[in-house]
């Protein structure tokens, strides 16, 4: 079930993908290292390079430091906002053109399903999205471009427009709750469809990782593309661990044979 280069998977998925209802795609870090964006826990990934307690919520609000530390990251144009789409995304924003998709649940912030085409109000972001800011008084949102270019080169993060209270990268961090409604509709629309892919996600950050299980426990089939084995493995109808990129472009391509053929 598991050579990383088998056709036949390949074309197994692609035939799910044609007979499904609702497609849902979850993703995580593993769909956006191919566009330059380090994932957590792999070699080289983010947490080699910064400090995990700089991201807990807690840290955040106590500490002066980390927040100054956290505006500079900002401040240096961060590898977010210069990313473009690769392979995996623009295959999973063809699944929507081609009308196979439901939704796009991801834990990632980093906006590329968007950029690669994927209609915003089908992208449910689990863990918050890094263009926008938050008060975390007065709940007032604003462009993260906006602020940057409005307070450069400050060296303190600058305080809210509004009421002056504390603004924070518009993230879950951890000690943080998920977004309540993003959290409900997700878990609505797994526990619903007719196939959950998986792509690129270590599936160990809780609650993110429940939505495959809420997929395969409502009877839906299960996907998962990943480099490395993931806890959901041995539940899943078909495991593919190779590279997310070359693997759901093949996908999308003999997906849209059949589709022709079809037509
Ligand atoms: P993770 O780092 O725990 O796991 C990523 C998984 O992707 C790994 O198992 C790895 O083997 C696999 N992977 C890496 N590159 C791949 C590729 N090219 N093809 C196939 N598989 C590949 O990431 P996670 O599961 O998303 O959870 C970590 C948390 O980090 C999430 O909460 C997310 O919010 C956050 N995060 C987001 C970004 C982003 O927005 N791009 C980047 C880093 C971390
Ligand atoms: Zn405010």
């Amino acid at each position: 079930m598991t050579d990383p280069l088998d056709e036949k998977m390949v074309s197994r998925v692609a035939e799910m993908i044609a007979r499904a209802g609702d497609v849902v795609v979850f993703t995580g870090a593993g769909v956006s290292t191919e566009s330059g964006i380090p994932d957590f826990r792999s070699p080289g990934g983010f947490w080699t390079k910064f400090d995990p307690e700089d991201f807990t919520i807690t840290r955040f609000l106590e500490s002066p430091e980390t927040r100054r530390k956290q505006w500079r990251f900002l401040l240096s144009g961060d590898l977010f906002r210069d990313a473009s789409p690769n392979a995996a995304h623009r295959a999973i924003a063809a699944l929507e053109a081609m009308g196979k998709l439901d939704c796009v649940i991801t834990q990632n912030i980093d906006n590329l399903h968007q950029k690669a085409g994927n209609d915003r109000e089908r992208v449910f972001e689990l863990h918050g999205n890094m263009r926008w800011i938050r008060c975390l008084d007065c709940g007032e949102r604003y462009p993260l471009e906006e602020i940057l270019e409005r307070h450069r080169p400050a060296v303190d993060p600058p305080p809210c427009g509004s009421c002056g209270g504390i603004l924070k990268p518009d993230v879950v961090f951890f000690g943080e709750a998920l977004p309540d409604e993003t959290l409900r509709e997700a878990t609505r629309r797994a526990s619903q469809c007719a196939l959950l892919i998986v792509v690129g996600s270590s599936l160990v950050v809780y609650p993110a990782a429940y939505m495959p299980l809420y997929a395969k426990q409502a009877g839906a089939g299960l996907v998962i593309v990943n480099w490395t084995p993931t806890p959901a493995d041995r539940i899943a109808d078909v495991v593919i661990h190779a590279a997310a990129g070359d693997v759901m472009e093949r996908i999308v391509a003999d997906l849209r044979r059949r589709m022709n053929r079809c037509a």
